[in-house]
């Protein structure tokens, strides 16, 4: 069976990248049948917090991905990790390093003069005499100091590391006795049965020291997909200056779950040129030896095309739940078909669905001049007050094909062409230019404040 994880820190929210290695790593459990859980990373005090935590669970939430079984807390688990670095030191497979800070200082800057690569130099590796006094001594593994690490990645492909370039005997804990990043990862990832890791390649250069953990402790090596980072459009990771990396305030912004997932998931990977992709279809064609081997590219463009489409194909009713969120309250409105019908089609998110609500909702207060200018030249004003006239003497008018039947029919009476009409009629119902077809937001006000809003343009204009 396969079992993937997402393990975020929880040192500030959940990043957008972080969503979309967990978002692959779902997928792929998912596809499998397998299982897919979710460990939060907590050990580090001093960066992590409790509201961090929470903000990420939360944020997943929103997306809707669900984890199988108990969300782990990694700092909960301490007497876990010191049993097995207890073990690792009665195998003696790890020691207790005595060095002090100021020699840790010395060796480093020697290393730097002789242009060394810094790194602890096993000085108590095979240490049996009387430990100096006063140090809380640090416990550190025994790696290999020389030879070929090998990753056989699934994105990557063969990535190979000497082992004297990268590692030395690291510190798998503290001299508090806490563990350190590295360690725990490897234990946990074991001990969760976690046999696929997806996750960013920026973790590329941990794996060789997990795996050093993983063969020190007996356990099996997952497989790893080492996910390349988005970039942005000049190639640089990332930031915020970008875009939004919290995943969160894709939602304040107005992006559905939905529309940042399919977003997601094409970051690096592609089934032809297909670019609409339900969670289900997600899950029945993502593999993760499809993801490309570079990075991928962030545009705005491409999301905000989506979320529009996402909008456009959701009903009336969840789109009116969600505008609760965004301000905006329609779920009395008897004629919200008609409302959400015609702002569906142009809303790119959910909070300008939730703006271009009241623009319509609200008579204006004032008439946009150049529009003024614009609409009402020649003989505006008596083209309103006939189709006020078309528009008492007919009795049918609810729908918006109603409404437009007696906009042909006037137009036809008239002799006129239809940008008569519809140009200051629009300017009269909504104050300006721009915004839905005439005939939907007619159907929405309804025949008596369709009527209102005409005459009273008529006496502010004529
Ligand atoms: N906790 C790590 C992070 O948030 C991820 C660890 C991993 O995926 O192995 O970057």
């Amino acid at each position: 069976m396969v079992v993937t994880r997402f393990a975020p820190s929880p040192t500030g929210y959940l990043h957008i990248g972080g969503l979309r290695t967990a978002l692959l790593s779902y997928l792929w459990a998912r596809r499998n049948g397998g299982k897919f859980v979710l460990r939060i990373e907590d050990t580090d005090k001093s960066r992590n917090s409790e509201a961090a935590a929470e903000a990420i669970v939360e944020a997943f939430k929103w997306v809707g991905l669900e984890h199988d079984g108990d969300i782990v807390y990694q700092s909960q688990r301490d007497e876990i990790y010191a049993k097995y670095i207890k073990q690792l030191l009665d195998e003696g497979k790890a020691y207790k390093c005595y060095m002090s800070k100021d020699e840790l200082t010395e060796l480093r800057e020697t290393q730097m003069a002789n242009k060394e690569r810094t790194r602890y130099d096993g000085r108590y590796r095979d240490f049996d005499g009387t430990p100096p006094e006063g140090i809380e001594p640090v416990i550190r593994i025994k790696a290999p100091l020389c030879g070929e690490i090998v990753i056989d990645d699934g994105i990557k492909g063969r990535v190979s590391f000497q082992a004297e370039d990268i590692l030395d005997d690291f510190i798998i804990a503290r001299g508090d006795g806490s563990p350190t990043y590295n360690f725990v990862v490897a234990v946990d990832d074991a001990l969760m049965g976690i046999n696929e890791v997806i996750r960013g390649d920026d973790h590329l250069s941990n794996t060789p020291k997990q795996m050093v953990v993983y063969e020190a402790l007996g356990f099996e090596l997952p497989k790893f997909y080492h996910v390349p980072m988005i970039h942005n459009a000049s190639g640089k990771k990332l930031s915020k200056r970008d875009g939004a990396t919290d995943v969160m305030a894709y939602k304040e912004m107005g992006y559905l779950p939905e529309a940042l997932l399919n977003f997601l998931v094409r970051l690096g990977w592609s089934n032809g040129d297909q670019e609409i992709f339900s969670m289900d279809e997600m899950m029945e064609l993502f593999d993760p030896s499809n993801i490309n081997k570079s990075a991928s590219i962030y545009n705005v463009d491409k999301l905000d095309w989506l979320n529009g489409h996402y909008i456009k194909n959701s009903s009336n009713a969840k789109l009116a739940a969600l505008l609760k969120e965004y301000g905006v309250d329609v779920e009395g409105h008897d004629k919200k078909e008609f409302l959400l019908d015609a702002l569906k089609e142009r809303a790119k998110n959910m909070k300008e669905l939730a703006e271009m609500i009241p623009t319509i909702l609200n008579a204006p207060e004032s008439y946009d001049e150049k529009a003024v200018k614009k609409a009402f030249k020649g003989d505006a004003i008596e083209v309103l007050k006939a189709f006020v006239a078309k528009l008492e003497s007919t009795t049918e008018l609810h729908l918006p094909s109603d409404f437009h039947a007696a906009m042909e029919a006037l137009v036809a009476e008239m002799e006129i062409g239809f940008g008569k009409i519809g140009m200051p009629l629009r300017v009269a119902l909504l104050g300006a230019m721009g915004g839905p077809g005439m005939d939907s937001v007619m159907a929405v006000l309804g025949k008596d404040e369709t009527i209102k809003r005409i005459n009273h343009a008529v006496d502010v204009l004529s």
